[in-house]
């Protein structure tokens, strides 16, 4: 397929202080956008200024909420090259999404391709700071102008990037994490393993909740007995029990993380014991009470590893590891960003330079 490439004539000034990006406030010069047509496939590929888009009314997105989409980081080394972290996953999993909501697939190479193409020519947003970076949200929407339930017949695919700082505006420190005993995000079945937009609006309440009680994410429980540990928030969950450090099992309700897989070969190699596995927030509080809980954490592009410093279950408040930061959290945190930004080896194979 062809590159169409229209290069923007009035370039924005950067943000001028790299320590106050904050996250998805500012937007590179340019999008890549790609357009299907039933009959015609994707097509008409181009990389054009960042603009808006014009959209019908009727559009079956604003609707119905057909949409899927990706977030995955692009990191500048100290010698000032660009890489991606394991970025073939975002596109296959973007597939996944797509299966899911009928969305049509798309050539996981090219949409790879074409990002680097955008990584190139919006080369210059991509921030120096550590902790700093460029993210990268690819999505794919119908834009059938029709009111009535289908699957569309016409979807447009994007991608648009902006530079970010830390994740939590107070870095790598221990959050409080509100477990969710009532709502439900996702149930066995329904659309826990995409990355489609409606899973996020089903979550805007319990998050609102959670906010006035202090407490910075959801924890969510499964949508049947409302007792056994799912995720957070768009992050993965990990908990450090005597020595073995436990995650939930991915039976058909939660979204399969990058950081999650990365972080389980990581303490794999290390000689740690990982268990996949059902989790009842039950059995988290009796390792409270026993003092076998030594550490709780999240995995997430946004955040990378985000420590849990308190869990508010029942009006009861759990206290993790003294509400500081663990070994196992700490660890993790400085490997997956050392081989992000390219100060520690990629024994992996986890990184796409571009
Ligand atoms: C994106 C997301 C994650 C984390 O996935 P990564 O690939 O590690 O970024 C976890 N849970 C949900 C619900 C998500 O949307």
């Amino acid at each position: 397929m062809q590159l169409r490439i229209e290069k923007s004539n009035q370039l924005k000034p950067l943000p001028e202080d790299e320590s106050k990006l904050g996250f998805g406030i500012h937007f590179t010069d340019h999008m890549f956008l790609l357009n299907y047509d039933e009959g015609e496939g994707w097509h008409d590929a181009r990389i054009v200024p960042y603009a808006s888009i014009p959209l019908d009314p009727a559009a079956m997105v604003l609707h119905y909420g057909q949409e899927v989409f990706e977030g995955l980081k692009a990191y500048r080394t100290p010698e000032g090259n660009i890489q991606l972290f394991r970025p073939e996953e975002n596109f296959k999993r973007l597939n996944l999404s797509n299966e899911r909501v009928c969305i049509p697939q798309i050539d996981e190479q090219f949409a790879l391709e074409a990002l680097k193409e955008l990584l190139k020519i919006d080369e210059r947003w991509v921030p120096h700071n550590v902790g700093t970076s460029l993210y990268i949200r690819p999505f794919i929407f119908a834009t059938d102008a029709h009111v009535g339930v289908r699957a569309g017949a016409h979807y447009l695919f994007i991608i648009i990037m902006s530079p970010v700082g830390a994740y939590y505006a107070a870095g790598l420190a221990p959050i409080n994490i509100y477990v969710e005993r009532k709502y439900v995000r996702a149930v066995k079945g329904g659309t826990g393993t995409a990355k489609t937009g409606g899973n996020y609006s089903a979550s805007l309440k319990a998050q609102q909740l959670a906010n006035l009680q202090d407490c910075a994410q959801v924890l969510w429980l499964d949508g049947i007995d409302k007792e056994y540990i799912e995720e957070v928030g768009a992050m993965n969950v990990f908990f450090v029990i005597d020595d073995k450090v436990i995650t939930p099992s991915l039976e058909g309700s939660i979204l399969s993380g990058i950081t999650r897989k990365s972080s389980i070969a990581l303490l794999q190699s290390w000689g740690y014991t990982v268990e996949e596995r059902r989790l009842s927030i039950k059995e988290i509080i009796e390792a409270n009470r026993n003092g076998t809980l030594k550490e709780a954490f999240g995995t997430g592009t946004a955040a990378v590893i985000s420590p849990m410093g308190l869990l508010r279950v029942d009006d009861e408040d759990i206290i993790i590891n003294n509400r500081e930061i663990g070994p196992i959290s700490q660890r993790l945190y400085d490997e997956l960003t050392g081989i992000q930004r390219g100060t520690l080896q990629d024994t992996y194979g986890w990184i796409t330079p571009v």
